[in-house]
């Protein structure tokens, strides 16, 4: 099935309902928005001369053109490659050139970034702006008949970072994402029609992942004017359309629940808040019980399983009276009802509660392959089973505790940066004998990014210098904070360098 066909059932269900706003503003009611998505589908067919199958990217600040280009993308038979706004030009490109996209939509922040990624990616033939005639004019002519997908057609390429510094993509079927939609009515809510969703988080990741249960219930989805993640405008949104689901990063729980503004909210405009893709402070987590009340789901997932791996529900927050209510507010929770998970040893054996090991998941949510990658999906992809990269151990009660991240992976602001992708860039410096990024305890961002650097004997190197290498390469958010010049790097017998040796230097 078509991932689309839950547009058109909302659009025979819900009718005249408001789909989508802007700020304070019903944008298209559901029957707007599914006639609106069959039109641009033809466009993309007649006048893009798109043939299914083929991928159609979008590097899209927050707002509501997101969502109608996707639906347009699916309608067609295409596949989305929704893009992170925050990329640097030369992941744009990467992942641009290695999606192979034929056409790019973008707000007008990064239409001069995408045109200059566009010089990389071959197949890329067109870049429209959501804010210019162009795309207005995709909503003029007859609509398209929906195109026929298979389950297993790819429907979401999810670009992740990998450990080898290049972006994968998480090739994710309309199975995929339709198992992730009913996964939420099981495992997270059931929200109510005429309810709201706030999407203050990145839209190419969770926030977006999330609008799938949404639309099928008949719920509005709310893009604010701002297009980021701004408390006292999110507040705002919250009290105009109430009864509000929103996906957080635990960052962002936080500074809400740090902010004034959090007082104004008015009683019922908060539903629920599913955060998750990082790791939660007990003691953060006590602080938005107390202000916010049992309005927080967690979710442990990644862009492989989308959404989908463990989850500590709301029930579970509220059960202050048993005996590991901390150690639970401290685990990711119980597996979803759509996977089986398994922490196990090198060999796959699994290991007993208490005892740490990879954690692996098999279900109807796990991603097809890396797009483009066999060497990754055969490393990834193992019998059935996905290996997370993450370490963990279950307790006696099946709850699941993350260990480390045996990825190295540093979060910051809810964002992933990966190690070695900072290391490719810096190790491009002719003064640069060795290197070694690893994350130092926030306290607002979580982590942040701290570079070790052996010079080469006789040459000299500042911080300005490699910051401005950075600058070149890489996003800005992933640049390093901190800059350690020593002698070696600590290794082990098999020459690994020590991250946690250079952890314990900080
Ligand atoms: P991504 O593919 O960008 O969604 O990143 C997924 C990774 O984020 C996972 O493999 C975990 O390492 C981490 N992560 C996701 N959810 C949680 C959580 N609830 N607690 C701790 N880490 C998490």
């Amino acid at each position: 099935m078509n991932i689309a066909h839950l547009l058109l059932g909302s659009s025979r269900e819900f009718h005249d309902q408001a789909a989508l706003a802007r700020g304070d503003a019903v944008h298209l009611s559901y029957r707007d928005m599914w006639r609106k998505v069959s039109v641009m589908s033809t466009h993309l067919h007649v006048r893009f001369g798109l043939a299914p199958g083929d991928r159609v990217a979008f590097a899209l600040s927050n707002c509501v053109e997101a969502i109608e280009v996707m639906y347009a993308i699916w309608h067609a038979g295409l596949c989305a490659v929704p893009m992170n706004a925050k990329l640097h030009a030369k992941e744009f490109a990467f992942i641009l050139a290695n999606s192979g996209a034929k056409l790019c939509f973008v707000t007008p922040d990064l239409a001069t970034t995408i045109a200059e990624a566009a010089k990389e990616a071959p197949d890329l033939k067109e870049i429209v702006d959501v804010t210019t005639r162009p795309y207005a004019f995709m909503a003029v002519g007859d609509p398209n008949g929906m195109a026929e997908c298979a389950p297993e057609d790819p429907a979401w390429l999810f670009y992740t970072s990998g450990t080898t510094g290049r972006p994968k993509g998480a090739t994710l079927t309309h199975r995929n994402l339709l198992v992730m939609t009913l996964n939420y009515y099981a495992d997270v809510d059931r929200p109510a029609t005429g309810g709201s969703m706030v999407h203050a988080a990145p839209i190419s990741h969770g926030s977006g992942l999330w609008n799938f249960p949404m639309l099928a219930r008949g719920v509005v989805q709310v893009f604010p004017e701002s297009g980021k993640y701004d408390v006292p405008e999110t507040v705002e949104l919250m009290n105009r359309w109430p009864d509000c689901s929103i996906f957080l990063a635990p960052t962002m729980v936080k500074r809400l629940v740090e902010h004034p503004a959090v007082g104004d909210l008015r009683p019922g405009a908060l539903r629920l808040i599913s955060y998750g893709g990082a790791p939660m402070y007990v003691s953060d987590l006590k602080r938005a019980l107390e202000v916010l009340g049992n309005v927080l789901c967690q979710l442990y997932g990644q862009g492989e399983s989308p959404m989908t791996i463990t989850h500590l529900s709301r029930e579970m927050h509220a059960l202050r009276d048993h005996p590991r209510w901390e150690a639970r507010l401290a685990s990711a929770g119980v597996s979803d009802t759509c996977v089986e998970v398994r922490v196990v040893d090198e060999e796959g054996r699994r290991l007993p509660a208490g005892e740490v090991g990879e954690i692996i998941v098999k279900g109807d949510t796990v991603m097809s392959g890396y797009w483009n990658n066999p060497e990754a999906t055969a490393k990834s992809l193992r019998d059935g089973w996905l290996w997370t990269g993450d370490g963990g151990a279950f307790d006696e009660d099946g709850f699941l505790t993350l260990k480390d991240r045996s990825k190295d992976m540093i979060i910051s602001g809810g964002s992933n940066i990966y190690p070695r992708e900072i290391e490719d860039v810096l190790n491009l410096h002719p003064a640069v004998a060795e290197c070694s990024v690893v994350g130092r305890p926030h306290p607002e961002w979580g982590e942040e990014v701290v570079a070790f650097v052996v010079v080469r004997p006789g040459a000299t190197l500042t911080p300005a210098d490699l910051d401005r290498l950075c600058l070149d390469n890489i996003a800005r958010f992933k640049r390093p904070k901190d800059y350690r010049f020593i002698e070696a790097l600590p290794k082990n017998n098999y020459g690994k360098i020590l991250k946690t040796e250079l952890r314990a230097l900080l």
